[in-house]
């Protein structure tokens, strides 16, 4: 798994809806990678904020947006 693809499961990956497969190789690319590390962390707090506001059911395009914010900031 490389970056692009990691951060196209992404939430997928945090949701625990990857299968076996695929969450290893997501695990084994945030081992070695301190970008996606970053990045997975960043969404973590994101939606933890998130869910602190009282949002625990996110839907879909707020977290892919939320998701997209850490992204672009990442890149930057
Ligand atoms: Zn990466």
């Amino acid at each position: 798994m490389d970056c692009h693809e990691l951060e196209a499961n992404l939430t997928e990956f945090l949701e625990g809806e990857l299968s076996p497969q695929e969450e290893k190789a997501a695990v084994e690319h945030l081992a070695t990678c301190q970008h996606c590390e970053t990045v997975l962390a960043e969404t973590k707090a994101v939606v933890a904020t998130a869910a602190e506001h009282g949002q625990e059911e996110l839907d879909p395009q707020t977290r892919q947006r939320l998701f997209q914010s850490v992204l672009d900031s990442s890149n930057q």
